[in-house]
């Protein structure tokens, strides 16, 4: 049998939209269990340099980052687990959360910060120098600068590939986008931009094979043409992937309103709210256009104040 467990307050996710909410949440007294989640840390745990979050001068790595965000929500006495939640009942007044560990939470308020997974080709190549840290990202806002006046490949043709090779582009000495099909699935004016950039190449057809490297990291890739067949390398430092995303929202969707993507749809803009009273969102599970470690952690906020109002009107 399970052992139950009440708690005013469980953070689904341990992001900086998670770990943000934590602190607001314990220093409001709300006494909130996290559980971090299969990807401790989040995103971020990815990612090598954070310079581009306010207040570390220097630059801070992703995995320090979290960490220092987690000994600050430990300190308000969060009880941050190892673990994930992997089944949720929000049919009650009480939210019943299921974690992996046995417990079955009963809470009265949720934050839903489970945060969303770039999507990779999956290429052995690909995933080798991601591990690395060696030249594949799939962010350009947070990695296009250490590839300052360097050759860059990006593969997709959405809006966000648009906007990253755009972004690229004005770093870069010269962006090669590659595009699957012989058209974009971005919007014209998106595919109209990157078009009428000088330094962006574009090759239509055209699947990876694989990323080359050395011991340093990458140095090329190599590519195919689906149409004939014909494969060539393309010298590069960085290869960008934006193939899109997938919030991580599945345990959600039987009582969470979500988008046709699978991201969290607010129940009222400008506030954390979703359908369900009592369950808020914060970070990346609702946001598809600005996906920040800052403007999460500025939503995680928002989530636990709303918590908090929530629960302040429960005890009336
Ligand atoms: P999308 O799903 O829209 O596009 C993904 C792109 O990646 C497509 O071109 C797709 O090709 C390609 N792709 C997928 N898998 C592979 C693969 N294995 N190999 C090569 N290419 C692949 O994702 P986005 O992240 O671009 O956008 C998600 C949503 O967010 C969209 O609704 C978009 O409009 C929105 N958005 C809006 C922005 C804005 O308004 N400023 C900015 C960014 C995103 P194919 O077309 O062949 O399937």
């Amino acid at each position: 049998m399970s052992k139950i467990e009440n708690t005013n307050c469980l953070i689904i996710g341990s992001g900086p939209a998670g770990y943000t909410a934590a602190i607001y949440a314990a220093r409001a007294d709300m006494e909130p269990i996290m559980y971090e989640g299969l990807q401790p840390g989040g995103q971020l745990t990815t990612t090598n340099e954070v310079e581009n979050f306010p207040g570390y001068p220097e630059g801070v790595t992703g995995p320090d980052m979290m960490n220092q965000l987690k000994a600050q929500a430990e300190r308000f006495n969060t009880k941050v687990r190892p673990g994930f939640i992997k089944k949720v009942d929000f049919s009650g007044d009480v939210h019943k959360c299921w974690a992996d560990d046995g417990t079955e939470i009963h809470a009265k308020t949720v934050i839903i910060s489970t945060g969303a997974s770039a999507m990779y080709l999956g290429l052995e190549s690909e995933q080798k120098y991601l591990k690395m840290g060696g030249g594949v990202s799939a962010c350009a806002v947070c990695d296009g600068f250490f590839y300052k006046n360097q050759e860059t490949v990006i593969v997709g043709a959405g809006d966000t590939a648009c906007e990253e090779a755009h972004y690229l582009s004005k770093l870069c000495s010269k962006v090669t986008m590659l595009v699957r099909r012989d058209e974009f699935r971005a919007s014209r004016i998106m595919e109209d931009r990157v078009r009428n950039t000088e330094n962006i190449e574009i090759l239509v057809n055209t699947e990876t094979e694989e990323v080359l490297g050395d011991d340093m990291g990458v140095t090329g890739v190599r590519v195919i043409n689906n149409k004939t067949k014909e494969t060539k390398e393309i010298p590069c430092t960085g290869f960008f992937v934006a193939i899109g995303h997938k919030p991580n929202t599945d345990i959600f969707k039987e009582y969470i309103n979500l988008d046709e993507t699978g991201y969290v749809k607010y129940e009222k803009p400008g506030t954390s709210l979703t359908n369900v009273k009592g369950v808020f969102v914060a970070g990346d599970a609702a946001d598809n256009v600005y996906r920040q470690a800052v403007t999460a952690a500025g939503t995680g906020c928002m989530a636990a104040l709303d918590a908090e109002r929530y629960l302040a009107a429960l005890e009336g």
